[in-house]
């Protein structure tokens, strides 16, 4: 008996992608096996951290990066690093901001509820620009000189949260905000694969950058990255650490501390709630080693594997138009089941008879106003895939 049957869960098929609401993907043999074997042991935290921001600065390029409890924890601690800097009596002060500088600045059209981590440091964020052009009333998006006019005495950093349509590009917000003294931080949450986007956003200029470790990366699920310079980094750890020790004591790993900048350390910073323990930090650094490791190619011929099988499976179904969307090379392929209008289905209904099956069967509902029921292949596994797709087919009847 499996760990969930002893517990009476229902595991689930999971065609949503590594999603948290569905608890991620599929932790590869090794990643798990890493994990185990560090649950058999005790380390020292900072010298283990240490030892991951060498090889995180390794596969990214920044100077520095630490093993956070998620890309959400990343960017709450990576705009606590901004406000606090260095100095443990603001670090043990936040998120009480009162005479700080406490504004981060944001692009309306990139605001999301994941900027609630952001807040959670005590920062308010100040919106730029008005969309227009999704309004269907105009053409643009924010411009840098929007950006650049937003930022003042009291401006932290400025968010950008990383997709291909993000308006102005980060190369203008690195500009606009290092003529100005003022660090960028990126969400890239979601922003892997291509596996060169782990370098691309510290290439361009970003202080620090955040990615999920629990999506594309297949590490634990709650865990992520925080990367980029070595000084903001550095007090992102510091927020976070259980720092519990004289500082004589206290001998910190210098791949990632300074010892000589701080005139003290804090105790149990604003990160203490989203603490991660050694078993998130070794799994997420032997995935993320796999991750860079494995062949594009081979990654993506797997999931095309995966999507042929819910394919064959709605063949002959009715009344439904299968499009392969793959755009190749180191991208995520999906499938889409695009229902007939005509079909009298109500397209949510059998998203939610699929989620009530047995096994229950979980799709990605973003195209949904499109009529299209998508399948993404990051969490299936074998077999999976007809399971998924045969229980679409019997919803819609076969053809024929
Ligand atoms: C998934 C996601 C997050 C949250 O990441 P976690 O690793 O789950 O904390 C934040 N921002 C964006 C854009 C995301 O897609």
């Amino acid at each position: 008996m499996n760990v969930f049957e002893q517990l009476g869960i229902p595991t689930i098929i999971n065609a949503k992608g590594t999603s948290t609401r569905v608890s991620g993907g599929i932790l590869p043999a090794e990643v798990a096996e890493a994990m185990r074997q560090a649950t058999q042991a005790c380390v020292d935290m900072p010298t283990l951290q240490g030892r991951a921001s060498e090889i995180i600065a390794e596969v990214t390029g920044a100077e520095a990066g630490i093993v956070t409890a998620g890309a959400a924890a990343g960017l709450m601690l990576g705009t606590a690093a901004c406000i606090a800097g260095l100095d443990p009596s603001l670090m043990n002060r936040l998120p009480d901001t009162t005479g700080l500088k406490d504004e981060v600045v944001v692009v309306r059209s990139q605001r999301n509820l994941y900027d609630h981590a952001v807040r959670q440091a005590g920062a308010r964020l100040v919106e730029v620009g008005l969309a227009d052009r999704y309004a269907g009333a105009g053409l643009r998006d924010a411009e840098a000189w929007e950006v650049a006019d937003a930022i003042t005495e009291r401006t932290a950093c400025v968010l950008h949260v990383a997709n291909p349509q993000s308006e102005p590009s980060l190369a203008e917000m690195v500009a606009v905000a290092h003529a100005r003294g003022v660090p960028v931080i990126v969400d890239a949450a979601g922003q892997l694969p291509p596996a060169g986007n782990l370098r691309r956003f510290i290439a361009e200029g970003a202080d620090l950058v955040a990615f999920s470790g629990g999506k594309a990366i297949l590490g634990p699920q709650a865990s992520g990255i925080l990367c980029g310079r070595r000084d903001l980094v550095q007090s992102a750890a510091l927020q976070m650490l259980d720092q519990d020790i004289l500082f004589r004591q206290w001998n910190p790993p210098p791949a990632l501390f300074d010892k000589r900048r701080l005139k003290g350390l804090p105790q149990h910073g604003i990160g203490r709630p989203c603490k991660v323990g050694k078993e998130q930090v070794v799994g997420l650094l032997v995935a993320l080693r796999r991750f860079v490791a494995e062949d594009p190619a081979a990654r993506h011929a797997a999931w095309l594997a995966r999507l042929a099988e819910v394919q064959d499976a709605l063949r002959s179904a009715n009344q439904v138009q299968l499009t392969l969307v793959d755009a190749g090379g180191d991208t995520v392929p999906v499938l889409d089941a695009r229902l007939d209008p005509g079909a009298g289905h109500d397209v949510l209904d059998l998203v939610i008879a699929l989620q009530n099956s047995m096994p229950s069967v979980h799709v990605d509902p973003t195209a949904l106003r499109a009529g299209i029921i998508r399948f993404n292949p990051m969490a299936l596994q074998p077999g999976e895939g007809r399971v998924a797709g045969a229980r679409l087919a019997a919803l819609l009847g076969r053809s024929g």
